[in-house]
C-alpha cells in the first residue's frame, strides 16, 4: 500500500499539480497509512472512518491551480459547477468546505468524490485504490481552470469583464506557462508500422508524450493505431503514460471480444480508419482547446446558454471544426459526427471535451497537430479577451 501511496504522491507532483513534497495520500490498510507525516492525518482519518473508503488524496495545488481554486470558492456558495464534459459525467459539481474538519467535509463526500476546501486545496477519495483519488484530483483542477478562463470570456462578452480576474490574468497565464514544459523536442518513432511490436512501443511513446506535454490528464484520452485489418486501440480507463499491457487488437470483422474493454470511442475511431488515409488517432484534453470549444459569440446563437453542448451553426477555430460527441451512437454521437469532421483535416474538437488529431503514417504529425491545436486556441482565446467585445 505505501508503494501504491508513495507513486500518486510522485505522480501528482510528475504532472506538475503539486509541488514536490507537497501531496499527502493515505490509505487503508488495516490500520491507516500515510506517504508521510502531517497534522491533517487526524482529521482526515475520521473522513476515512465515516465514510468507509479505502484511500484519501489532500493536497494544494501548484499555481496557477491554487488561486484558480480559491476565486471559485470566493464566489461561489456551497459547490461551482463547471460545464465542461469531464465534469458533468464524472464529478457533477465541485462543491466547498470553509474549514480541513471531517464535520464539514463528510456530508460533501457523501455526495461527491472529492471537494475543494477554502485556502487549503483539494481533498479526494477512492474506494478501492488511490488512483481513483488522483483521477479525481486532477479532474478537478482541470474543470475549474476551464471554468475559470470560460466565465471570464464570456464576462468580457457580456460588456461587464470581471475586474477581478482580468487583474488575475497576467500572474495565472505565466503561472501556466511554468506549469507547462519547456517545449522540448519530441522524438517519436517514425512509421509506417506493420509488426505488433513496433506498434505498442510507438502508442506508448505518444501517450507518455501526451501527458509530458500536459495536454491530457493521464487517466482520460485515448490513442490508436490501424495496421492490416485491425485497430490497436487503448482500453478504456487506461492511463495514457502507462499503456503496456493495456492495448487491444480490434479486428475490423469483430472477430475478437476485445471490443469490450476496448475505448469506449472504438466505432469512431474505427470509422475515421474506414475512411482511409490515416493510420493513427490521438486523443486529448488541452485545455484551452476545450475553452475554446465552450465559447459560442454568435450573437444570434438559438442555443445561447447550451453552446457549450451544441450550436445551431458550425463553429471553427480556424480551420478547426468544433463538433457535438455525445455518448452512444445517435446523430449527435461521437461515432456520428467525428469521422466526416476529420475527413481531409488534422483534427477536431469536442464540445467541451478534447480534441481528436489524425496522421497518416505515425503519432509524429497527430502529436504536432494536436500541440499546434492547442497553440491555436490558445492564441485565439487571447485575441478574443484582448480586443473589443466580439460579435
Ligand atoms: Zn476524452
Ligand atoms: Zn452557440
Amino acid at each position: 500500500m505505501l508503494k501504491l501511496l508513495n507513486k500518486y504522491a510522485e505522480k501528482l507532483v510528475a504532472h506538475g499539480l503539486c509541488s514536490p513534497g507537497e501531496p499527502l495520500v493515505g490509505g487503508v490498510n488495516d490500520a491507516v497509512i500515510w506517504n508521510r507525516p502531517d497534522p491533517r492525518a487526524a482529521e482526515l482519518e475520521k473522513i476515512i472512518a465515516a465514510l468507509n473508503i479505502n484511500s484519501i488524496v489532500c493536497a494544494r495545488p501548484a499555481e496557477p491551480f491554487f488561486s484558480i481554486l480559491n476565486e471559485h470558492c470566493h464566489r461561489s456558495g456551497a459547490e461551482f459547477v463547471p460545464e465542461d464534459t469531464e465534469t458533468r459525467t464524472f464529478l457533477h459539481s465541485i462543491p466547498v468546505a470553509r474549514s480541513m474538519t471531517a464535520a464539514e467535509i463528510v456530508p460533501l463526500l457523501q455526495k461527491r468524490k472529492g471537494c475543494v476546501v477554502e485556502g487549503h486545496g483539494v481533498v479526494a477519495f477512492g474506494t478501492v485504490s488511490p488512483e481513483q483519488a488522483f483521477v479525481v484530483f486532477s479532474s478537478i483542477i482541470f474543470s475549474a481552470f476551464v471554468k475559470f478562463f470560460v466565465d471570464y470570456a464570456y464576462s468580457q462578452y457580456a460588456g461587464t469583464p470581471d475586474l477581478v480576474v482580468a487583474a488575475m490574468l497576467p500572474e495565472v497565464l505565466a503561472a501556466y506557462d511554468t506549469f507547462l514544459p519547456a517545449a522540448a523536442r519530441v522524438d517519436l518513432e517514425r512509421g509506417v508500422f506493420s509488426e505488433e511490436d513496433a506498434i505498442f512501443r510507438a502508442m506508448a511513446h505518444a501517450g507518455q508524450a501526451t501527458v509530458d506535454a500536459r495536454m491530457v490528464d493521464s487517466f482520460f484520452g485515448n490513442i490508436s493505431y490501424f495496421a492490416g485489418d485491425t485497430v490497436y486501440i487503448s482500453q478504456t480507463g487506461s492511463s495514457l503514460d502507462e499503456l503496456a499491457g493495456c492495448i487491444d487488437a480490434c479486428p475490423l470483422d469483430n472477430s475478437a471480444s476485445t471490443g469490450i474493454t476496448a475505448s469506449s470511442e472504438l466505432v469512431a475511431h474505427r470509422d475515421i480508419y474506414l475512411e482511409g488515409g490515416n493510420r493513427a488517432i490521438l486523443h486529448g484534453h488541452p485545455k484551452f482547446s476545450v475553452i475554446m470549444s465552450m465559447l459560442c459569440f454568435e450573437p444570434a446563437c438559438e442555443n445561447r446558454g447550451k453552446c457549450h453542448i451544441k450550436c445551431d451553426r458550425e463553429r471553427y477555430v480556424e480551420d478547426i471544426p468544433v463538433i457535438p460527441g455525445e455518448v452512444g451512437t445517435g446523430p449527435r454521437g461521437l461515432s456520428s459526427t467525428l469521422p466526416p469532421a476529420v475527413l481531409g483535416r488534422r483534427g477536431a474538437i469536442v464540445y467541451g471535451h478534447g480534441v481528436f488529431t489524425v496522421g497518416t503514417k505515425d503519432f509524429r504529425d497527430a502529436f504536432a497537430n494536436l500541440s499546434k491545436i492547442e497553440t491555436l486556441c490558445r492564441e485565439s482565446y487571447m485575441r478574443i479577451i484582448s480586443g473589443p467585445a466580439p460579435g
